[in-house]
């Protein structure tokens, strides 16, 4: 059994728990995500980035980093009905300062998150590394115990252990927490249907990279389904008041300290 001793273990290597990690690591923190999958090609689990994120991204000096990742932007978005134009928007007009959503492959976002934390001394990302149980002494959670790769036995002892296992954390049932809701200002609405044999060619799209990095051939092919996630527009206009200045990208290389 491998044993190590940190002082955050996050469990949950999805945008929460590796954000965190990244953070903590760059504030010189040890810290140890332990993700389940042993890739981020893990469940589909959308592929835009709203203004809102790409709000939080620039305050946290990380958008311009992320912008340098293979994606695509959408500047606006029309609703056909039967091929008819029932409306349509442009985030110009609602968020002037993030006049666009980011469209990126999650996996691709995971992974440039890992790959900005992974050189920062304090930081460590098991991969494929799933969480059973929690260790308690003296009624305080002071560990998790888990197999990596389906096979290996390891224990964390950590001062801080934090859930950031989705949705259905099993950290959550395991310590017993209840679920406190939040009321967010997003309607959505999620459901998955059969590809038809016509859908690659239509929803095909080219993702760019400033860095000239790409994805496969250049381009992002949907798997053998479709999951769709429709977010109301109500989320866009609440998004919280930014300063605006005349140029962003000098907004942006002022944030920067990474
Ligand atoms: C179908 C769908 C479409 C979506 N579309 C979008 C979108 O377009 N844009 C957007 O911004 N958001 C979208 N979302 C929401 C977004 O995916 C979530 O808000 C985000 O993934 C939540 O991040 P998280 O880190 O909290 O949890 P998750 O992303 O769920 O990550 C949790 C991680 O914990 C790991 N894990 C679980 N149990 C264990 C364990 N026992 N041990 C170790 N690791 C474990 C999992 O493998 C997973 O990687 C979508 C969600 C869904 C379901």
């Amino acid at each position: 059994m491998t044993t190590i001793q940190t002082s955050v273990c996050i469990v949950g290597g999805g945008p929460a728990g590796l954000l965190l990690g990244l953070l903590l690591a760059k504030r010189n923190v040890d810290v140890i995500v332990l993700e389940g999958h042993e890739t981020f090609e893990r469940e589909f689990r959308g592929e835009v980035l709203q203004p809102s994120t790409a709000h939080l991204l620039d305050e946290l000096g990380l958008l311009e980093y992320i912008l340098a990742q293979p994606h695509s932007t959408l500047n606006e978005g029309i609703v056909r009905i039967n091929g008819t134009i029932a409306g349509k928007f442009a985030f110009a007009n609602i968020v002037p300062e993030y006049p666009y959503a980011i469209w990126m492959p999650q996996p691709i976002f995971l992974q440039a998150l890992a790959d900005k934390a992974a050189p920062l001394p304090s930081f460590q990302c098991w991969m494929g590394a799933r969480v059973g149980s929690l260790i308690e002494a003296d009624g305080t959670i002071v560990g998790v115990h888990g197999t990596r790769h389906g096979r290996e036995p390891f224990e964390i002892r950590a001062d801080v252990v934090v859930g950031a296992d989705g949705r259905y954390s099993a950290l959550r049932r395991l310590g017993q927490f209840e679920i406190e809701y939040q009321h967010h200002d997003f309607d959505i609405i999620w459901f998955v249907i059969e590809q038809h044999p016509d859908i690659p060619t239509i929803f095909r799209r080219d993702l760019h990279s400033r860095q000239g990095r790409g994805l496969t051939g250049g381009r992002l092919v949907l798997p053998q389904w479709l999951s769709m996630c429709v977010v109301s527009i109500r989320s866009l206009l609440s998004l919280p008041q930014v300063s605006r200045t005349s140029n962003p990208s000098s907004r942006l290389k002022a944030r920067s300290s990474w």
